[in-house]
């Protein structure tokens, strides 16, 4: 089962319950964090790093001796990637979306592929925790592919927790498509709620089952409730605004692990999960 754990925007403990969800559950447990722009599952769980990989995608590279300007592959690029300008074909990397259309229509073979650097990917383990992260290179502008090569390291033989990006773009799109369950995180208040909203008009495009956490329950008011109850959206957990928790988080302690009791309840929000997916 592929559990992503996604929130609208930043800041709304998703990592919280992502890492601390992961934690508690006592079968095979991989923990992919793919906010690449920004990831910190790492601060919490803090892993044995045991492998770093270089992430590239492929860029074409266009070798003049062979090209003959007939301009098929600037024709092809919808993202003006390679265009032809005077007697030069010019490959812009950066706005590459590494689709192959040009290699394809090329007619002079004169077209290869080279490796553009995404960032890295680091794999490791927290004892039966495996874990996995990309880093994207500061400069790259497209996170999905790198977020992709991070769920390549998806494991169907173990339960798989997604720790999405912020927003509802296409890196959101990117670490919950194809998820079995999207666990919505928010924050009781009017900014929570909008962004909430936006989260879910982009599920429900995916069609994939989801439910609620409402974290810091107590400040703000209860619009997210109502929200949640009028879209039939299932509550499962609510965490309360607490100092104990927020001063723990802040010193990067999981909470499973300084207050053993909130194990339980992460696990029964496992089992919830369980409960909807029947
Ligand atoms: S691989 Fe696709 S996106 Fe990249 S330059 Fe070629 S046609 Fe354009
Ligand atoms: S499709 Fe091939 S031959 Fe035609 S302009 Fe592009 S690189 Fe040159």
């Amino acid at each position: 089962m592929i559990i992503s754990i996604a929130s609208g925007k930043g800041g709304t403990g998703k990592t919280f319950v992502a890492t601390n969800l992961a934690l508690s559950l006592k079968s095979d447990v991989q923990l992919l964090d793919c906010d690449v722009e920004e990831p910190n599952a790492h601060l919490f769980i803090r892993p044995v790093i045991e492998e770093v990989i270089t992430a590239t995608t492929p860029v074409p590279e266009v070798d003049e001796g062979k090209c003959t300007l007939c301009r098929k592959c600037s024709e092809i690029c919808q993202f003006k990637a390679i265009v032809v300008i005077g007697q030069i074909v010019l490959v812009f990397p950066e706005l590459c979306h590494s689709c192959g259309g040009c290699v394809e229509v090329c007619p002079e073979g004169a077209i290869s592929e080279t490796g553009r650097e995404l960032g890295v990917i680091e794999r490791g383990h927290r004892n039966g925790l495996e874990f996995v992260h990309g880093k994207l290179r500061v400069g790259e502008a497209m996170s999905p592919p790198l977020i992709r090569k991070v769920r390549s390291f998806t494991n169907p033989d173990k339960l798989t927790i997604i720790d999405a990006p912020p927003g509802t773009s296409c890196p959101v799109i990117a670490s919950t498509k194809g998820a079995d369950f999207v666990l919505l995180v928010t924050e009781p208040t009017p900014f929570g709620l909008h962004d909430l909203k936006l989260m879910v008009e982009a599920i429900k495009i995916l069609e994939i089952p989801h439910g609620l956490v409402i974290n810091r329950s107590g400040i703000g008011d209860n619009q997210v409730k109502a929200y949640a109850e009028k879209e039939n959206i299932p509550l499962l957990m609510e965490i309360p605004f607490d100092r104990g928790i927020a001063e723990s988080y802040s010193r990067g302690e999981l909470l499973v692990e300084v207050m053993p009791e909130w194990k339980e309840r992460f696990l029964g929000l496992y089992h919830l999960i369980e409960e909807v997916l029947k």
